[in-house]
């Protein structure tokens, strides 16, 4: 089994007040993908936080009256996944710390990027291939996700 990232927030004694989303949520085949990037990132030196993964419709509204989402959100779907710094959560630019370069870097290597150039966010496909996930049946969701995630290996 993929090594997955830690899920709790005793995993995170510095930063208590962030809240840790569990990975397991995510799309079966997406799950080891963000392993993947969340490792390579402990290996680099980071401590990541698995920020968000499912969302439901309401937490997806709300998230656009903040102006921080899309109400059609891969989050919906768990085909995306939003890493944060823990040391800096959001900040790192004002900390000249490079977590948000390095995960950017990780995402498009192993996974894909989405259309709002939301840095800790990555998805499991192409933002060209959204209009035909959502099309599919839940059910075929993972596969599809499975075939664009072959591609990035
Ligand atoms: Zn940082
Ligand atoms: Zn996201």
């Amino acid at each position: 089994m993929t090594q997955l990232a830690p899920r709790t927030k005793a995993d995170y004694p510095y930063v208590p007040k962030v809240r840790v989303d569990d990975p397991a949520l995510l799309l079966p085949s997406f799950q080891p993908v963000v392993g993947k990037v969340f490792w390579r990132l402990v290996e680099l030196g980071f401590v990541p936080v698995v920020f968000d993964t499912l969302r439901t419709p309401a937490e997806a509204l709300k998230n656009v009256q903040k102006g921080t989402g899309s109400k059609n959100s891969l989050h919906l779907h768990g085909a995306a996944c939003d890493l944060v710094c823990s040391d800096h959560l959001w900040s790192c630019r004002e900390h000249k710390c490079k977590f948000y370069d390095h995960l950017r870097e990780l995402w498009l290597e192993h996974a894909y990027i989405g259309p709002l150039g939301d840095y800790p966010h990555g998805q499991a496909l192409p933002v060209s291939q959204q209009a035909n996930f959502r099309a599919l049946p839940p059910a075929q969701r993972d596969a599809f996700v499975k075939v664009w995630l072959a591609k990035k290996r």
